[in-house]
């Protein structure tokens, strides 16, 4: 390839990479599935190796993560980056709202918006090119993590216009990302994270930028740190500015005209805050008008003109009953605090895991202590710390055993490890927490067959290994506490559907160490069945994009065992499906569909299939599926109540489908 011919094809992956990243991470509709974008990555990648000089600094090839840093320069930032006074209760607002009155008469409007639990940021922009990012530090000097902010899917590289502007905003760990992220470091016995709010400050604090390239942060700009930059009179203008930008904001704000609307715009968060899929730890409520807001000044430390609300902190104190043991799937060996029961953010705490013996020694925790708890992001409780000048003398010293509580194997600490773990194949917890993963949602979802059940049905010796789930019999069952006619009936049901399961149930049921439920999908498909994966090589399976080194030995030593093997002809007698029953996605060659090739924009309200069923089966056809409408779009479905995008494609001529039309051309 030539220089020139090069620097087209570059432009072109840019581009479409860019407005596929744009779709996918700040509008949250992406228009191509996940293997297309990291299928031009790659291309992207190789052509800028090939050709340097053609690397750029806002290529989305940065998002990978660049050279590992010797230490964070400093930054300063050219507005300082204020912090907010707080209000902690109802009247704090209304005299807040008393003095804004004072100062500005009863002619204003509020603004609400989410307080995001995460590390304050702030990105410069010049002519509409990231050019640097920065931690807020102490308000005036904060740290250029520049590298690493580059490596948030959602920050924008390149703005939708040429301005030179200063955003701040909050990097956050999404709920999930976190609880991922700690269960892998679980898994490996490393520390844990204490919050999503500790976890994202790390990982922007990486001296490496990969690593904060694969912590799946995510971010929401709020303000501008020179608005005298932009054409806008108001702070909710201002944030709708941000949005045509290319920004990610947040969408819940909400306009409130007078205090008592944001009252009641609070008191609605403190219910469905716990429903978010990313921490909040209150509200801010700024005043609108930026005039309002310049008449209102600030004092040395905060803007007059804005507060932030901070939810109470709910955390209660309770005794420590006792600390139990529990051996996980893979043997390792977690202490649990057995509680008093107590109530925290509405639900009944007993339990809380304690993770690992450093961490009862570093929070000098004893049995029979009075504890601090509370839920992390309000979903996973938690020893805060101990109320030590409340001890009797009664408390008991807790001593990690040498041996697994279950099995009596010794105890190891694997390489580098802080967990304990037992290494037994044959430990019976460890089965039993294996028999309760194979039953599992992701893995072959048999309804049902929850932890308990299977515990009695193991304990019982009626099940071993997760072949004799397919051997129980009615009458085994209706022996179980509590198991009756219907119970019975309905869990003979599922077990009997769950053998047509697809293929890649069946191998995230087995447990193969590092294979999730996304790999196993991915394993399914490439391989078709279990033979066929069985036979794989290494070579082979670290051929696929996303199966790594790890991985690929834990499968093929998983599938050398002998246990292993029978297993599978055990599953295999009993009529358990070895298939991949999925979607073939098609290439456009291999695809004679009408789709093939094509990019189709759904809108409106489907009531056959489901948005995500439609395209689903789209892309199974070979064709596109993409967010918005434009000349390059070649059929719009529109279902009901289609709004804008129909319009559009009137517009520009866009051949339209309704639903119907669409499940014929499916049903061909
Ligand atoms: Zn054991």
């Amino acid at each position: 390839m030539d220089l020139q011919t090069a620097k087209t094809k570059i432009h072109e992956l840019r581009n479409l990479l860019n407005q596929y990243g744009y779709e996918y991470y700040v509008l949250d509709q992406p228009s191509v599935p996940d293997a297309e974008y990291d299928r031009l990555m790659q291309d992207l990648i190789a052509l800028e190796e090939q050709f340097p000089e053609l690397m750029s600094a806002d290529s989305p090839t940065v998002r990978v993560g660049g050279a590992v840093l010797d230490m964070f320069e400093k930054v300063e930032h050219r507005l300082p980056m204020l912090s907010l006074a707080n209000a902690f209760n109802e009247q704090d607002l209304r005299d807040f709202d008393r003095r804004i009155r004072q100062a500005v008469g009863d002619n204003f409007s509020y603004v609400c918006e989410l307080k995001i639990d995460g590390l304050a940021v702030s990105l410069r922009y010049e002519e509409g090119v990231f050019v640097q990012g920065s931690t807020r530090g102490d308000g005036t000097i904060g740290e250029d993590i520049t590298a690493n902010l580059k490596t948030i899917k959602s920050v924008p590289l390149r703005l939708k216009e040429p301005v030179s502007i200063e955003v701040r905003g909050e990097a956050y760990m999404p709920k999930r990302s976190f609880e991922a992220l700690n269960a892998a470091r679980q898994e490996r016995g490393e520390e844990l994270f204490a919050n999503p709010r500790n976890a994202a400050a790390g990982s922007l604090r990486q001296l490496d930028p990969k690593i904060a390239a694969s912590r799946r942060l995510d971010i929401f700009l709020y303000g501008i740190g020179n608005p005298e930059a932009i054409d806008a009179d108001s702070h909710s203008k201002g944030l709708d500015f941000l949005d045509r930008l290319g920004f990610k904001t947040n969408k819940e704000r909400r306009k409130c005209p007078t205090i008592d609307e944001v009252i009641e715009y609070i008191n609605g968060w403190v219910e469905k805050r716990p429903h978010l899929p990313y921490e909040i730890d209150g509200i801010v409520i700024k005043v609108d008008s930026l005039a309002q807001q310049e008449e209102l000044g600030t004092t040395a430390k905060s803007p007059r003109w804005a507060i932030a609300f901070k939810f109470p902190a709910e955390e209660v104190v309770t005794t420590l009953l006792n600390i139990e043991l529990n051996v996980g799937r893979t043997g390792v060996v977690t202490p649990t605090a057995i509680l008093e029961p107590v109530k925290v953010a509405g639900t009944t705490v007993q339990r809380a895991s304690l993770h690992n013996e450093d961490l009862i020694r570093e929070k000098d925790i004893k049995i029979g202590d009075k504890v601090v708890v509370k839920k992390a992001g309000d979903i996973i409780p938690e020893v805060v710390n101990v109320l030590a000048d409340k001890r009797t003398g009664e408390e008991v010293d807790f001593q990690m055993p040498t041996h697994c509580p279950e099995c009596s194997s010794e105890l190891v600490r694997l390489n580098g490890e802080v967990a304990l773990r037992c290494i037994n194949p044959k430990c019976p917890a460890q089965i039993r927490e294996g028999l309760i993963h194979f039953v599992s949602r992701d893995a072959m979802n048999i309804d049902g067959l929850g932890e308990k059940v299977i515990s009695q049905l193991f304990f019982e010796k009626l099940i071993h290994d997760v072949a004799d789930i397919y051997q129980l019999t009615r009458e085994q069952l209706l022996d179980l506490e509590r198991m009756g006619e219907k119970s019975a009936s309905n869990l003979l049901a599922a077990i009997e559907a769950s053998k047509d399961n697809s293929l890649e149930k069946l191998l995230f049921g087995l447990g193969i160490r590092h294979v999730g439920a996304k790999a196993a999908k991915t394993l399914a498909i490439q391989f078709g069945s279990m033979n066929n994966l069985a036979a794989a090589t290494k070579e082979e399976l670290i051929a696929i994009n996303e199966i790594g080194e790890k991985m690929a030995d834990s499968i093929v030593s998983f599938f050398e065992q002998e246990e292993a093997k029978e297993l599978i002809e055990e599953l295999m007698a009993c009529g358990v499906n070895m298939e991949y029953k999925g979607p073939k996605p098609l290439s456009a060659e291999e695809s004679d569909s009408v789709f093939a090739g094509k990019t189709i924009v759904l809108t409106g309200k489907l009531e056959v299939l489901t948005r995500n069923e439609a395209k689903e089966r789209i892309e199974a056809l070979g064709g596109k599926v993409a967010g918005s409408v434009s000349k390059k779009t070649h059929l719009v479905i529109a279902g009901k109540d289609a709004g804008s995008k129909l319009a559009k494609a009137q517009e520009l001529g866009v051949q339209v489908w309704d639903e119907e039309r669409l499940l014929e051309e499916f049903n061909k």
